[in-house]
């Protein structure tokens, strides 16, 4: 994930000037690509998304035109000066699944190497990208109060989202080429978005959970809107404190007890009839923790399942099912916001497709902390856990040493020095930042410069790289 910083070349090129040239010979230098996703997407407001045709075609352009290096074969070639013209460096922030799925298969076709920096966290914890949750809950179909609230802390802050509420296919039809490049918001649901990714941006994720909790209380369990009987025990969305069960604040576990709060709040404290009915209910105190949490490996990510699944009743609204968030059986029963149902194109990488992307040794797995947070924002202690830690969960789903890294958003405000000297003293040999540059050999190896890659044709593409070459 990168801020939207990158100036957009619109015009191609004309055919005779296709490619890299070489006119400018001087030191060793090179281009590094910062790619996110590779998928066509019904929408993509940050634009992280090569339509599948689109990154094949520049993949044809890159191995024709350019020689793709590794990451680490060009930080050598630039210490030893020996890096052939036209080179560049292909790379993938986040970890998607369709990096598997979509560009695996073309980078081992032309028999490209790349590296694909994982947020270590979103694997070994699968759910979807903060980002991503935020553009379901308000740039997809579905009901949310008319005045959404949600509090952080001592903050509460409130969107008027008006008629906006509701929003149908339709709307969502008209919007869905909307991205942040835009100057104007469509509707009060654009304006929420883009004020909210501001706002949770920087967050500690611990407090990002607790913003997005509040969405999944509004989303979940009332379709929408809030009952009566939610209303009246204050714990709907716009009562303010009532908002938050106390039981989150400073907690060192915010995964487990935002399971908690998301069934404290959808029963208001216990379960409602149509649960009772459905037997699945649990009468009191400890017996209401769902029973699928005993033994499980992976207890809070499981716990979030149940919490769902039984504040559905056990199966989904029909508001649910005419906004078009239903699942209709089996397996589909899983909440919209779970990887692989109303957002089935957004799942990051398992362990098991981590380990199978790097099978053959074309592609390398670098760090990207573990749960993407604007390191800047956070203290020493708390960086050198995020950094640390996602190096390590790599290296044992992996079993071999993970020498990348790249910095979470990436720009020179998202990370400070003493991050680079983390990065630097945790054990990786190399990271990438997110400001637009070539790469020679007087640039650090622990802030090397990438230019991030749009959906664009192949002709774009390299005439963006010879813009940045021809930069001194
Ligand atoms: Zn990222």
């Amino acid at each position: 994930m990168a801020p939207i910083t990158t100036p957009r070349p619109t015009a191609p090129v004309e055919r005779a000037d296709r490619g890299v040239t070489d006119s400018k010979v001087g030191p060793p230098s090179a281009v590094i690509l910062l790619y996110h996703r590779v998928a066509d997407l019904p929408t993509d407001p940050q634009m992280l998304a090569v339509s599948p045709a689109r990154f094949r075609e520049q993949l044809d352009a890159l191995t024709r035109e350019c020689r793709v290096l590794t990451l680490a074969g060009l930080v050598e070639g630039l210490s030893t000066g020996r890096v052939p013209p036209r080179s560049v460096v292909l790379t993938f922030d986040d970890g998607y699944e369709d990096n598997l799925v979509q560009a695996a298969p073309v980078l081992r076709e032309r028999g490209a190497s790349a590296t694909v920096f994982v947020a270590s966290g979103y694997v070994t914890d699968p759910r979807e990208f903060w980002w991503d949750e935020l553009e379901r809950r308000l740039l997809l179909p579905g009901a949310l109060p008319r005045t959404l609230s949600l509090r952080v802390g001592e903050v509460t802050r409130s969107w008027d989202l008006g008629d906006a509420a509701a929003y149908a296919e339709i709307d969502f039809e008209r919007h869905r080429g909307w991205n942040v490049t835009h100057r104007c918001n469509p509707t009060p649901r654009h304006r929420a978005y883009r004020e909210l990714f501001d706002w949770l941006r920087p967050m500690t994720s611990r407090d990002r959970d607790d913003a997005l909790a509040a969405f999944d209380v509004a989303w979940r369990c009332s379709g929408g809107k809030f009952t009566g009987e939610q209303v009246a025990r204050g714990t709907h969305a716009d009562s303010g404190a009532k908002e938050r069960p106390p039981s989150r604040v400073g907690n060192a576990h915010p995964t487990q007890l935002a399971a908690f709060d998301v069934a404290w709040r959808c029963r208001g404290g216990k379960f409602t009839g149509e649960q009772v009915a459905s037997g699945t209910h649990a009468d009191s105190g400890a017996k209401e923790r769902p029973p699928s949490r005993v033994g499980n490996a992976h207890p809070t990510q499981l716990a979030a399942f149940d919490v769902a699944w039984r504040c559905s009743g056990g199966k989904f609204t029909g508001e649910l099912v005419a906004s078009g968030t239903h699942a209709d059986s089996g397996a589909k029963e899983r909440p919209p916001s779970r990887v692989g149902n109303a957002h089935p194109t957004h799942g990051p990488l398992t362990p098991e497709q981590l380990c199978e992307l790097v099978a053959d040794g074309l592609i390398e797995i670098g760090a990207h902390t573990v749960n993407h947070p604007v390191l800047s924002a956070l203290s020493v202690v708390e960086q050198r856990a995020e950094i640390a830690r996602s190096k390590a969960d790599l290296e044992a789903v992996l079993d071999k040493p993970v020498m990348s890294f790249s910095y979470p958003f990436g720009t020179r405000r998202d990370y400070t020095v003493e991050t680079v000297d983390l990065v630097r003293r945790v054990g990786f040999s190399r990271a990438c930042s997110n400001f637009a540059g070539r790469v020679t050999a007087a640039s650090d190896p622990f802030q090397l410069p990438r230019v991030l890659v749009r959906d664009w044709d192949a002709d774009t593409l390299l005439r963006r790289i010879e813009e940045v070459s021809r930069v001194a």
